[in-house]
C-alpha cells in the first residue's frame, strides 16, 4: 500500500482521541509481510503500538506519531464527511489528514521500503499512539515506560507532527515551550453594592492579582526560545445580580514558558503572588496548578543536521530550527534520546475541512526515506553518531 492510500484508510477510521478505531488493524496488516516485530501496549484501556525492525542492540532510528484526532465538531460545517478520506482534486481530505495520519503513513511506508532495501546494520523503531490529542497520559509516556521494562531503546527520534508554517521544508522543531495552567478560586465576602466597605470583593482582588502577575515580562527569551507568556483565559462569577458583590470568582491563567523556567519554579511564584494578594485584599485564594509539559529542547546536533540535509535535498529549502508552538509528545521522548519534529504544513490542522496536498505526503515520505538511508550510510561508515 502506498502512503496516500494508507492515509486514506487511516482517515476512514473514526479515531477521535483516545480511540484507535481500527487504525491499528490497518497498520498491522501493512506490516504483515515485513520483518518488523509488532507489539501492542495497552494502558488504562488506551492502545499503542511499538514496531521494531533489526536488533535493538544496533543503532536505532525512531519515528513517533499519533493516529488519534480531535473531534471534527459540527459535521454539517464540513464540505464532505470528515472521515471519508476522499481525494478531492490535488488534496486528501478529512480529520487527521494534516495532524497527523499522513505523517504516520509516510514514516510507515518509508520504514518498510528502507527495511527491504538495506541490510539490518541498524534498526528502526516506530512508536504509534492513540492518546496524544487528549490527556496524553497513556500514550507515548506508556510506550516509553514499556520500552524501559523491555530494555527497548532508540538513539534518535523524529516526531512527525506538522511543523511547517508555509511550505514543506521550512521548519524543523528542536524544542517546545512548557505549558502550565493555574486555576484560582478567589473567595471574598458577599455584600450590597451600595455598601462596598462591608463586603470583600473577589472581582477586584482578581484584578489586583492579574496586575501583579503581568507587572513585568516573565523573561526576555533565551538563545533558542521566544519570551515566555502569561495569559488570563477566564474570569467568571455566577453572580447575575447588579447590586450584589459576589462571594466567589474563578480565574484561569495559562503560561507558556521557555527553558529559563521550570513548572515548579512558576508554581511557587504563583502561590507567592496569591499569598500577597490574600494579605492585601483579605480574600482567601485556593490554587490548583496543572503542568501539562515542561519545556523540551534538543540542541541541534547530529539528528537536526541529518534531518535538515534530507529536507534540503528534497525541497531545496534550508529549514529553520524553531521552538514555537504548543506542547507535543517530544517532551516525553527527550528524556530518552535526542528528538526533533518534522512534518507537513500545519495551516489546516484541527480546522474544518482539514486537507493536505498529496504532493506534500509524497514529499514527506521521500524525506523520511532519505533520512533512514542517510542514517544507514553513516552507520555503515562507522561515523560517530553523537548529538
Ligand atoms: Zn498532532
Amino acid at each position: 500500500m502506498d502512503s496516500i492510500n494508507l492515509t486514506s484508510q487511516l482517515i476512514k477510521c473514526h479515531s477521535v482521541t483516545p480511540e484507535e478505531a481500527g487504525t491499528f488493524k490497518v497498520i498491522k496488516e501493512l506490516f504483515k509481510d515485513t520483518d518488523f516485530k509488532v507489539y501492542e501496549i495497552n494502558k488504562n484501556g488506551v492502545k499503542n503500538l511499538f514496531l521494531r525492525w533489526g536488533s535493538k542492540q544496533l543503532p536505532t532510528f525512531g519515528f513517533s506519531g499519533h493516529i488519534d484526532v480531535v473531534n471534527p465538531g459540527e459535521i454539517s460545517d464540513w464540505k464532505s464527511n470528515p472521515f471519508s478520506g476522499k481525494i478531492i482534486g490535488e488534496e486528501i481530505y478529512g480529520r487527521g489528514s494534516v495532524d497527523m495520519k499522513s505523517a504516520v503513513a509516510a514514516f510507515c511506508t518509508a520504514a518498510i521500503s528502507v527495511s527491504k532495501q538495506t541490510t539490518p546494520l541498524f534498526s528502526i523503531a516506530l512508536l504509534i499512539t492513540s492518546d496524544e490529542e487528549g490527556k496524553a497520559k497513556d500514550g507515548t509516556k506508556a510506550i516509553l515506560e514499556w520500552m524501559d521494562k523491555e530494555n527497548e531503546r532508540m538513539d534518535f527520534c523524529l516526531v512527525g507532527e506538522p511543523t511547517c508554517p508555509e511550505e514543506l521544508g521550512d521548519m524543523i522543531k528542536i524544542g517546545r515551550k512548557g505549558s502550565l495552567t493555574g486555576y484560582f478560586s478567589i473567595n471574598g465576602k458577599q455584600g450590597h453594592s451600595a455598601y462596598p466597605l462591608l463586603a470583600i470583593n473577589p472581582i477586584h482582588a482578581s484584578m489586583d492579582l492579574i496586575k501583579l502577575l503581568t507587572r513585568k515580562p516573565l523573561d526576555n527569551g533565551s538563545e533558542f526560545f521566544e519570551p515566555s507568556t502569561l495569559v488570563t483565559t477566564s474570569i467568571s462569577t455566577k453572580n447575575k445580580t447588579n447590586n450584589v458583590i459576589p462571594k466567589n470568582i474563578e480565574m484561569i491563567i495559562n503560561i507558556r514558558f521557555n527553558d529559563k523556567h521550570t513548572g515548579k519554579k512558576i508554581s511557587d511564584w504563583l502561590k507567592k503572588c496569591a499569598k500577597n494578594i490574600e494579605k492585601l485584599t483579605k480574600t482567601k485564594i485556593n490554587i490548583k496548578i496543572n503542568i501539562s509539559g515542561e519545556p523540551f529542547f534538543s540542541k541541534p546536533g547530529y539528528l537536526a543536521k541529518l534531518v535538515k540535509k534530507s529536507v534540503k535535498k528534497y525541497t531545496g529549502i534550508s529549514a529553520t530550527f524553531s521552538t514555537t508552538g504548543g506542547t507535543s509528545d517530544a517532551r516525553y521522548i527527550i528524556k530518552k534520546c535526542p528528538v526533533v519534529e518534522f512534518g507537513l504544513v500545519g495551516k489546516k490542522m484541527h480546522a474544518v475541512d482539514e486537507s493536505i496536498q498529496i504532493s506534500q505526503i509524497i514529499g514527506l515520505e521521500n524525506i523520511y526515506t532519505d533520512i533512514l538511508n542517510a542514517f544507514y550510510d553513516d552507520v555503515k561508515k562507522g561515523k560517530a553518531l553523537k548529538c
